[in-house]
Formats: C-alpha cells, sequence, structure tokens
C-alpha cells in the first residue's frame, strides 16, 4: 500500500522539480532528482509525562493509529529507560513500548535519565548513556542511535563534547541527530497550561498552528540543507510523546504528503551520510543542519523562527485562546 504512494509522490516530486532542478552536484548513481523532499519522524522522551487531553493509553493508542493511518510504517522512539523503571505508571509505559514496536516502530537511546551534558562531565554522562544501552540493547526493535537530550552537546565545551564523542564512537553507538524542529513540546505544554487555567481553546486552531508549524520547518531545513549541502538528505523531525502531537500527527502526514513530502522509515533518514558528520560550531545546541550551516557561514536565518518561545507563544495566544497580544 505504501508502495503505491510513494511511488506516486515520488513522480509528483519529479514533475514539480522538473523544470529547476540543478543536476551539477548528483552524486551520478540514480537520475534522482537532488532536492526530492523526503522525511522521517521521531518522538522524544519515551515515557512522558501525562498531558491535559488524553490518559497515557489513548495517547499511545492515537499515535500508533494516526502513524499508521498516515503511512509511516517505521518511526524511531527515544527512550528514557530510568523513568520507565522508577515510575509508578512502569506497566503501562512498558505495554506503551511494545506496542510501539508491535506497530513496526524502532527504539533508540536519549540517555537513562535525560540528562543534560552541560550540568555533568563526559564520564557521567556516559555512564547513564551505558545504563540506556544495557535496557534497550535485547530489545528486537533497538537501534544504535543516541540522541541528546535538549540537544545539548556541550555548549561550548569543546572538549567534553569531543570526549563524548570519542565515547560514543567506542560504542558504536552513531548519532541520533534532528534536522527538523518545531517545538511540539512547547505547543503541547502552552495548550496544557491554559487548560488548567480553565481557558477555552479552539482545538481546530490548535491542530492548524502545530501541523502548520512543522510543515514550515521542514520546509525551512529544506531550503537550508539546498544552501549548506547542496543536496536534500532524509530530513529527521524531532517531536515528542505529546497529546498535541498525538492528536495530531494523522494531520501532520496527510499535510507533509500533500507538500510533497514522501515520509521514509527512521532507517533509511539514518543511512544518510550526515550520520558521519560531526558539526564544529562551538555552541553545539539546535539542530544539526543548523550548526552545519553556522560552520558554513550561511547567511542568517539558519533557525525557524517558530522555534524562538516568543514567537509561538504569541502564535499560540492570539490563533488558539482568541487573546490580543499584550506586546
Ligand atoms: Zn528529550
Amino acid at each position: 500500500m505504501i508502495k503505491g504512494f510513494s511511488l506516486f509522490a515520488a513522480l509528483m516530486v519529479m514533475t514539480s522539480f522538473a523544470v529547476n532542478t540543478n543536476i551539477s552536484g548528483n552524486d551520478g548513481h540514480s537520475n534522482t532528482p537532488h532536492d526530492v523532499k523526503k522525511i522521517a519522524l521521531s518522538f522524544d522522551d519515551i515515557p512522558r509525562h501525562k498531558g491535559a487531553f488524553l490518559t497515557r493509553i489513548e495517547r499511545r493508542e492515537k499515535l500508533i493509529n494516526g502513524l499508521q493511518e498516515g503511512e509511516v510504517d517505521q518511526a524511531v522512539f527515544f527512550l528514557n529507560p530510568a523513568r520507565i523503571d522508577k515510575d509508578e505508571f512502569k506497566e503501562i509505559h512498558l505495554a506503551n513500548i511494545d506496542a510501539y514496536v508491535d506497530a513496526g516502530h524502532v527504539l533508540a537511546n536519549h540517555t537513562a535519565d535525560h540528562v543534560r551534558l552541560s550540568d555533568m562531565s563526559a564520564e557521567e554522562f556516559l555512564t547513564d548513556i551505558d545504563a540506556a544501552e544495557k535496557w534497550l540493547k535485547p530489545k528486537a526493535a533497538y537501534r544504535p542511535w543516541m540522541r541528546h537530550p535538549y540537544l545539548d552537546e556541550g555548549k561550548g565545551d569543546k572538549a567534553k563534547r569531543d570526549k563524548v564523542r570519542a565515547g560514543l564512537k567506542q560504542r558504536t553507538l552513531l548519532n541520533g541527530y534532528v534536522t527538523v524542529d518545531s517545538s511540539d513540546w512547547l505547543i503541547d505544554s502552552l495548550a496544557h497550561d491554559a487548560v488548567r487555567a480553565g481557558k477555552a481553546l479552539d482545538m481546530k486552531a490548535l491542530g492548524n498552528l502545530f501541523v502548520e508549524s512543522h510543515v514550515q520547518s521542514a520546509n525551512f531545513a529544506h531550503g537550508l540543507a539546498m544552501k549548506t549541502l547542496e543536496r536534500a538528505p532524509v530530513q529527521m523531525m524531532l517531536l515528542h510523546e505529546a497529546d498535541v502531537t498525538a492528536l495530531y500527527i494523522l494531520d501532520l502526514a496527510k499535510a507533509l504528503k500533500a507538500d510533497g513530502w514522501e515520509i521514509v522509515s527512521a532507517d533509511e533518514a539514518y543511512a544518510d551520510p550526515l550520520i558521519e558528520i560531526q558539526a564544529q560550531n562551538a555552541y553545539a545546541a539546535g539542530t544539526l543542519l543548523e550548526m552545519l550551516a553556522s560552520d558554513k557561514g550561511i547567511a542568517a536565518p539558519r533557525w525557524y523562527e517558530r522555534n524562538t518561545p516568543k514567537i509561538m507563544k504569541k502564535l499560540f495566544n492570539e490563533r488558539v485562546l482568541h487573546e490580543e497580544s499584550k506586546e
């Protein structure tokens, strides 16, 4: 079923780019246009705290069904295993993870306890990674990918960053990088706060804001990749196991496809040569493309603007709460 669609999507994309495809940088091994838009989806912070709209089980069902209906055959779920074992909802968390795996998705390392590299030594950080590996490795759906919590690679501390990079290499762990981000966690958190405060939410507008921002961010990343790499890698979108994400994941999958994106597996995304490329940017937080663009001296904007919390919050207040801006 997915094959038929993929071919259709690919033809659509080829047709739409036929006029302006730049073939000068083609790698030569196929006639595939250089700027075909492909994307994979990832979900962080499993198990995540309960949200404002769904139970943990309802959220899992929404996510799985939305992905299935949206023909997303394989997403990756980045786990924090210490949060499973020490939690009173352990059994539900385990059942949820089993359900993600049964639905065809894969599991990877987000540190055991969602720790921030800037807050600790390289040794402490690697110990936490090892604890997560111990839990994850026996699973059939395990993949050797590690994603830094908060996308924090130690900020300005290059020596620490390089120690961790060397430690990951020694463990044959690959960089579970992100190239597309639109702060779904922030949209979810703003919605959560509004529900708690007893405010009325325009749920249709909430879905539109979530979907529109993520499609825009994907296109922003596509443009940034073409400028920085002069080719289109498979993009990797960062999402979370959050209520708003689960509620609108099907709408997002449909909107991406309508916009010319082909949604592919996490395995295909991380087969890209980008997985071996380490950014040198001293700040080292943000998506991999943003860091590589900075390394290469690509002119701003290198940052998708709605990832600035103030901008997203203003849009949320205006569109979802229909509140006047207080600026
Ligand atoms: Zn995280």
